[in-house]
């Protein structure tokens, strides 16, 4: 990664299913903002839980990352402001889902995001990109227009199997896209430190992939699972919630350590 000039575009991936990417999305996104940075979320998945969990109302959105993608509006015109977040949000919802296809006849079909992020990247501090659970184009896109990529993973059996997945992605679209690219880091979240094989398994990850794993854990917590359903980020709905202090405290560690790469 190149030392700073405009805003940092992070993805947030794992091809994982339901491992905390939105989540993760959403209460970093917000807790950035508390921290008076200007953030953008870009929700990449189809399923809009990251729009929803803003706030805002998939179904009713109009203009979403879709038209972006397919070059008809620019994210000037189709983000919206999450209220409860402090965050602008790129919304998406079910039509996203089409964009394959259109994508797919497109020129630079992978560059498309990027392209459209040009305009706007120096608005923000912060671009926050919740990618859907496949290494699809959709996650390409994001892939192609980041600077870094921070994976959120649960400190489970298999965890570290698709990992190597995600990994050996990151490195070819380092080659073949984007020399821009770099892991920032892998967050443990839903952490239970009493259950014996999450603590071996979290001492595993540190042991592979030393500096690159966050100090903070996230706790399993079932506020940051509440918080969605009343349209806020945890790090809002309960701010006194472990969950929601350890978001924070992710936020603080992220900005020091990027603080630290630029000296
Ligand atoms: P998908 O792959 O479907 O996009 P995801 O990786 O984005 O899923 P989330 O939607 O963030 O994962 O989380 C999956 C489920 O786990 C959700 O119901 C969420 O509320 C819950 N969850 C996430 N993090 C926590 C946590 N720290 N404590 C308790 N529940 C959590
Ligand atoms: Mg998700």
């Amino acid at each position: 990664m190149s030392a700073k000039k405009q805003g940092y575009i992070f993805c947030v991936a794992n091809q994982k299913g339901g491992v905390g990417k939105t989540t993760t999305t959403i209460n970093l996104a917000a807790a950035l903002s508390a921290l008076k940075k200007k953030v953008l979320l870009i929700d990449l998945d189809p399923q809009g839980n990251a729009t929803m969990g803003s706030g805002i109302d998939k179904n009713s959105e109009e203009l979403s990352i879709y038209q972006v993608l397919i070059g008809a509006n620019t994210i000037a015109e189709c983000k919206q402001r999450s209220e409860s977040g402090g965050y602008d949000v790129l919304g998406a919802n079910r039509e996203l889902s089409g964009a394959e296809i259109d994508l797919v006849q497109m020129e630079k079909r992978e560059q498309q995001l990027k392209q459209a992020l040009v305009h706007c990247q120096a608005d923000y501090d912060f671009i926050l990109i919740d990618c859907p659970p496949t290494l699809s184009l959709l996650t390409l896109n994001g892939l192609a227009a980041a600077h870094g990529v921070i994976i959120p993973m649960q400190c489970e059996y298999f965890a570290l199997e698709g990992l190597s997945d995600l990994v050996n992605t990151i490195k070819r679209v380092y080659r073949n896209i984007n020399d821009d690219l770099e892991l920032i880091g892998l967050l443990r979240v839903m952490f239970d430190g009493r259950i014996t094989l999450q603590r071996q398994v979290s001492e595993q990850i540190e042991e592979h992939f030393g500096d690159k794993v966050f100090n903070t854990k996230i706790p399993r917590n079932v506020r940051l699972a509440e918080a969605p359903s009343h349209g806020m980020p945890g790090v809002v709905y309960d701010k006194n919630s472990t969950g929601a202090k350890a978001y924070m405290e992710f936020g603080r560690e992220l900005i020091k350590r990027l603080k630290k790469k630029t000296k």
